[in-house]
Protein backbone atom coordinates (compact mmCIF):
# COMPACT_ATOMS: atom_id res chain seq x y z
CA UNK A 1 0.00 0.00 0.00
CA UNK A 2 1.83 3.27 -0.90
CA UNK A 3 -0.20 5.74 1.30
CA UNK A 4 -2.20 5.34 4.03
CA UNK A 5 -3.62 6.79 7.43
CA UNK A 6 -3.47 5.49 10.68
CA UNK A 7 -6.84 6.67 12.20
CA UNK A 8 -8.68 6.82 8.52
CA UNK A 9 -11.06 3.84 9.26
CA UNK A 10 -11.48 2.70 5.39
CA UNK A 11 -7.50 2.31 4.64
CA UNK A 12 -8.15 -0.21 8.20
CA UNK A 13 -11.22 -1.90 5.77
CA UNK A 14 -8.85 -1.68 2.73
CA UNK A 15 -6.20 -3.55 5.14
CA UNK A 16 -8.53 -6.04 6.06
CA UNK A 17 -7.39 -4.85 9.44
CA UNK A 18 -11.34 -5.21 10.39
CA UNK A 19 -12.72 -8.11 8.89
CA UNK A 20 -15.25 -6.80 6.60
CA UNK A 21 -16.33 -9.37 3.66
CA UNK A 22 -15.25 -7.94 0.42
CA UNK A 23 -17.61 -7.68 -2.55
CA UNK A 24 -14.99 -7.20 -5.21
CA UNK A 25 -11.49 -6.96 -4.63
CA UNK A 26 -8.72 -5.72 -7.86
CA UNK A 27 -5.11 -5.15 -7.20
CA UNK A 28 -6.31 -1.34 -6.16
CA UNK A 29 -9.61 -1.12 -5.24
CA UNK A 30 -12.56 -3.22 -2.76
CA UNK A 31 -16.28 -3.17 -2.32
CA UNK A 32 -17.52 -3.70 0.21
CA UNK A 33 -21.10 -3.16 1.24
CA UNK A 34 -22.18 -0.05 3.39
CA UNK A 35 -22.56 -0.19 7.08
CA UNK A 36 -25.76 2.20 6.75
CA UNK A 37 -27.73 0.80 3.36
CA UNK A 38 -29.99 3.52 1.57
CA UNK A 39 -31.01 1.19 -0.84
CA UNK A 40 -31.05 -2.72 -1.15
CA UNK A 41 -27.85 -2.86 -2.96
CA UNK A 42 -25.70 0.03 -1.33
CA UNK A 43 -21.90 -0.90 -1.66
CA UNK A 44 -19.02 1.48 -1.08
CA UNK A 45 -15.96 1.45 -3.74
CA UNK A 46 -12.72 2.40 -2.65
CA UNK A 47 -9.63 2.68 -3.66
CA UNK A 48 -6.59 0.63 -1.11
CA UNK A 49 -4.54 3.50 -1.37
CA UNK A 50 -5.72 7.07 0.75
CA UNK A 51 -7.00 9.65 -1.20
CA UNK A 52 -9.33 11.88 0.47
CA UNK A 53 -11.73 12.70 -2.27
CA UNK A 54 -12.67 13.36 -5.89
CA UNK A 55 -10.57 16.90 -5.64
CA UNK A 56 -7.63 15.29 -4.54
CA UNK A 57 -7.20 12.82 -7.88
CA UNK A 58 -4.22 13.60 -10.35
CA UNK A 59 -3.70 12.90 -13.78
CA UNK A 60 -1.98 9.90 -12.61
CA UNK A 61 -5.07 8.44 -11.24
CA UNK A 62 -7.34 7.94 -14.71
CA UNK A 63 -6.36 4.58 -14.05
CA UNK A 64 -7.23 4.21 -10.40
CA UNK A 65 -10.55 5.69 -11.02
CA UNK A 66 -11.76 3.47 -14.14
CA UNK A 67 -10.66 0.30 -12.19
CA UNK A 68 -13.21 1.93 -9.24
CA UNK A 69 -15.98 2.35 -12.28
CA UNK A 70 -15.12 -1.56 -13.03
CA UNK A 71 -15.34 -2.43 -9.78
CA UNK A 72 -18.92 -0.81 -9.09
CA UNK A 73 -20.08 -2.26 -12.73
CA UNK A 74 -18.86 -5.70 -11.09
CA UNK A 75 -21.10 -4.87 -7.98
CA UNK A 76 -24.27 -3.68 -9.62
CA UNK A 77 -23.70 -7.38 -11.62
CA UNK A 78 -23.58 -9.44 -9.58
CA UNK A 79 -26.06 -7.76 -7.09
CA UNK A 80 -28.69 -8.45 -10.20
CA UNK A 81 -29.27 -4.57 -10.56
CA UNK A 82 -27.18 -3.85 -13.80
CA UNK A 83 -30.52 -4.49 -15.93
CA UNK A 84 -33.17 -2.13 -13.21
CA UNK A 85 -29.91 0.65 -12.87
CA UNK A 86 -28.30 2.14 -10.50
CA UNK A 87 -26.41 5.26 -9.37
CA UNK A 88 -22.44 5.75 -8.82
CA UNK A 89 -22.54 8.47 -5.95
CA UNK A 90 -19.31 10.50 -4.81
CA UNK A 91 -18.92 13.15 -2.10
CA UNK A 92 -16.26 15.98 -2.10
CA UNK A 93 -16.41 18.23 0.93
CA UNK A 94 -18.17 19.65 3.52
CA UNK A 95 -21.36 20.67 1.15
CA UNK A 96 -21.87 17.77 -0.28
CA UNK A 97 -21.97 15.63 3.03
CA UNK A 98 -19.03 13.72 2.79
CA UNK A 99 -18.46 12.04 6.61
CA UNK A 100 -15.66 9.73 5.67
CA UNK A 101 -12.44 11.51 3.95
CA UNK A 102 -11.27 8.80 2.09
CA UNK A 103 -12.29 8.53 -1.42
CA UNK A 104 -15.33 6.13 -2.03
CA UNK A 105 -18.38 5.48 -4.66
CA UNK A 106 -21.74 4.93 -3.71
CA UNK A 107 -23.25 2.17 -5.57
CA UNK A 108 -27.32 2.58 -5.08
CA UNK A 109 -29.72 0.52 -6.57
CA UNK A 110 -32.63 -2.21 -5.93
CA UNK A 111 -34.94 0.30 -5.63
CA UNK A 112 -36.43 3.30 -7.77
CA UNK A 113 -34.45 5.77 -6.42
CA UNK A 114 -35.40 9.43 -5.64
CA UNK A 115 -34.07 12.92 -7.51
CA UNK A 116 -30.31 13.35 -7.40
CA UNK A 117 -30.67 16.32 -4.39
P1 LIG B 1 -20.08 9.87 2.77
O1 LIG B 1 -21.14 10.66 3.46
O2 LIG B 1 -20.16 9.96 1.27
O3 LIG B 1 -18.70 10.17 3.31
O4 LIG B 1 -20.41 8.36 3.07
C1 LIG B 1 -19.80 7.61 4.07
C2 LIG B 1 -20.51 6.28 4.09
O5 LIG B 1 -19.70 5.37 4.78
C3 LIG B 1 -21.87 6.32 4.78
O6 LIG B 1 -22.87 5.83 3.87
C4 LIG B 1 -21.68 5.36 5.97
O7 LIG B 1 -22.84 4.61 6.26
C5 LIG B 1 -20.54 4.49 5.49
N1 LIG B 1 -19.71 3.89 6.54
C6 LIG B 1 -19.12 4.52 7.60
N2 LIG B 1 -18.40 3.65 8.32
C7 LIG B 1 -18.52 2.45 7.71
C8 LIG B 1 -18.01 1.14 7.96
N3 LIG B 1 -17.24 0.88 9.01
N4 LIG B 1 -18.35 0.14 7.12
C9 LIG B 1 -19.14 0.38 6.06
N5 LIG B 1 -19.64 1.59 5.75
C10 LIG B 1 -19.35 2.60 6.56
ZN1 LIG C 1 -7.92 6.07 4.17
Amino acid sequence: MTHRVDDCIFCKIAAGELGTEFLVETPNVVAFNDISPQAPTHALVIPKRHIDSIRDLGEDDAALVGEMVQVANQVAKDRGVDESGYRLVTNSGKDSGQEVFHIHFHVLGGKKLGPIC
